[in-house]
């Protein structure tokens, strides 16, 4: 039978929170009358969350469980969504809670006013540290500065995709991946619907700092050359400013000023742009590691168990 609307969760150690998204993703979605599944994507859970999410495949066959082999990452765990969902519309949100699923019907409906892409807004957010909201407010400003493609400021991944953008996007195999960004990047007619993220239902945050990190250096790579150009515009800045330099240093010498003797000022200039050189290599670095995956080509992920696959 075909399915109407996918609502694709990546799931890490939710153990807590399954039993409820699903409850309220099953009340949402059978309100709206139409066929509708949930696929669950096991992103290497060690908590029982794996068993919780195939006992509720057993009783329910909205239920879409995709096992991954182990944890791959938030962003991977969705493009399995993507891969998986067979609906005429795919909606991506947290297991958490965090998107709630009453917002869905709100999205489903600029859906049907012809729009492909409706990518949900925090108008608010709740029960985040303001460390949180203040990197995730300076990260999506930076990115919306730096990078070619115009990410809606303070969207996360909770959306909707009708499914010729989803079939766009399969075809994007990229190995570090930003998914908002890819979802912005392939263009079709978007629209935001602003919503009020809530806190966590339960459990802590699978995001530390690090992963935070590591998704905007994919999210900077993936859609910017700017980290490569700076090393253009700083090397042509500090060889102007020494060609500059030697006329008056020459000069200088010629009217007999004892200026520019010191050591200390040699071992600044050649610590300061050691530095920058050792900086720029390291920004060559992050490219070329990330060519290189590409290179190998291996599989974006691997899944222990997963229905069969269409298209
Ligand atoms: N998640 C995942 N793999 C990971 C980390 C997180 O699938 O390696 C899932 C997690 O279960 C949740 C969603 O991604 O459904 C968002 O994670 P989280 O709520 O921890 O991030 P935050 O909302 O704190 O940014
Ligand atoms: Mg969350």
């Amino acid at each position: 039978m075909p399915v109407k609307f996918s609502i694709v969760a990546p799931v890490f150690n939710e153990l807590e929170n399954i039993p409820e998204l699903y409850r309220r993703v099953a009340a949402v979605m059978s309100a709206t009358g139409e066929t509708w599944e949930l696929v669950l994507v096991d992103d290497g859970s060690n908590d029982g969350s794996t068993e919780r999410i195939r006992e509720l495949a057993a009783v329910d066959k909205h239920v879409r469980p995709v096992i991954f082999a182990r944890n791959f990452g938030h962003q991977i765990a969705v493009t399995a969504g993507w891969d998986y969902a067979r609906g005429e519309a795919v909606v991506i949100m947290d297991a958490d809670l965090q998107d709630p699923p009453e917002v869905i019907p709100d999205l489903i409906a600029r859906w049907r006013e012809g729009y492909e892409v409706v990518y949900a807004v925090r108008a608010e957010r709740e029960g985040e540290t303001w460390f949180k909201k203040v990197t995730a407010a300076l990260f999506y400003r930076i990115i919306y500065r730096i990078t070619d493609v115009k990410i809606p400021l303070d969207t996360g991944d909770f959306r909707l995709l009708d499914r010729k953008v989803v079939d766009t996007l399969k075809t994007m195999r990229e190995h570090h991946r930003f998914p908002r960004g890819m979802a912005a990047w392939v263009g079709f007619r978007q629209i935001g619907v602003p919503y009020k993220r809530a806190a966590r239902h339960a459990g802590v945050t699978k995001y530390p700092f690090s992963k935070m990190f590591k998704l905007a250096l994919n999210a900077i790579t993936g859609f910017s050359y700017f980290p490569l150009q700076l090393a253009t515009y700083f090397g042509f800045t500090s060889a102007g400013l020494a060609i500059v330099a030697i006329p008056v240093v020459i000069i200088m010498r010629v009217i007999g000023h004892g200026a520019f003797l010191g050591q200390a000022t040699t071992l600044i200039a050649v610590l300061f742009l050691g530095g920058v050189q050792l900086i720029f290599l390291g920004v060559l670095g992050e490219y070329l590691g990330r060519i290189y995956d590409e290179v190998k080509g291996r599989p974006l992920y691997i899944v222990r168990e997963a229905p069969e696959r269409e298209g």
